[in-house]
């Protein structure tokens, strides 16, 4: 993917990409044997990795850093960038799992508890019928070779992973390799959604980009998680001068 796809936050890639762009390149780079991984970004991750540069390292060789949180999107448009809206994993993995029934792709489903993992499957197979789960996993299960030779004995085509961050990119990096899975997604809490245990915001607050609203006034422990936000944006924006300083720096030089 070109560099022309991607913004850049605290030195951290951000797919500029739309859903249906993403669909399309996923299905492109799946017909030419490339494989490709997503993670979701948002100001609490971005500043995370700004003080990490393993971290930071891990989330820019990702395929796509979809912009999950609408402080990306305001950055984007504080800084006068090209994002125009989020793309949330949820809503991400949802389409994947949509194409996976259209077009046959198998899908494995690995992290969450027992009874989610379940739920989950059960869930989505009733709402997108043709789609095969081929196999599933909880994520206490501590046999890294045991999940890895399930994903393989079920010839899975796209993998959802949801262990939490950052413990769910790593184990995708740390297994990439062994696996002949063309799609690879960390999920965070999104199987606790699909198997019905935790609610979404309403519509409005979606549509609006006020989920984070509605998080704060139904669970005000988040309030100090949330301090991400504007921490983030003093970050960015302050962070103006020596971004267009070093592009300065490189015209002169041409
Ligand atoms: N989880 C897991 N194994 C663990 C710890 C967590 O499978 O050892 C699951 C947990 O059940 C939940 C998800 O990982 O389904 C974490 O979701 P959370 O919303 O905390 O993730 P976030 O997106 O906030 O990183």
């Amino acid at each position: 993917m070109s560099g022309m796809n991607k913004e850049q936050y605290l030195g951290v890639y951000v797919s500029t990409l739309t859903y249906d762009d993403i669909l399309a390149d996923i299905e492109q780079r799946m017909a030419a044997g490339k494989k490709s991984t997503i993670i979701a970004v948002n100001p609490e991750k971005l500043i995370a990795a700004s003080q990490n540069p393993e971290l930071k390292q891990l989330i820019n060789a990702a395929t796509y850093q979809i912009p999950d949180g609408i402080g990306v999107v305001l950055a984007s448009k504080l800084k006068g960038g090209r994002l125009a809206s989020r793309v949330t994993g949820i809503d991400l993995m949802e389409r994947l799992i949509a194409l996976a029934a259209n077009k046959g792709y198998r899908v494995f489903l690995y992290g969450a508890k027992e009874e989610v993992v379940q739920k989950a499957k059960q869930n989505l197979e009733a709402k997108y019928p043709g789609l095969c789960i081929a196999g599933y996993m909880n994520g206490y299960v501590n046999d890294d070779g045991a999940v890895v030779r399930a994903i393989q004995a079920a010839n899975a085509d796209m993998l959802f992973v949801a262990l939490g961050s950052p413990r769910q990119e790593l184990w995708i990096r740390a297994h990439l390799d062994q696996l002949d899975v063309k799609v690879f997604q960390g999920v965070g809490g999104s199987f606790d959604v699909f198997a019905g245990r935790v609610k979404r915001a309403p519509k409005l607050f979606r549509t609006f980009g006020l989920e984070w609203f509605y998080r704060l006034i139904t669970d005000p422990k988040r309030f100090k998680r949330q301090l991400a936000l504007p921490k983030f944006l003093w970050k960015v924006l302050t962070e103006k001068e020596a971004a267009d300083h070093r592009t300065a720096a490189k015209e002169r030089s041409r």
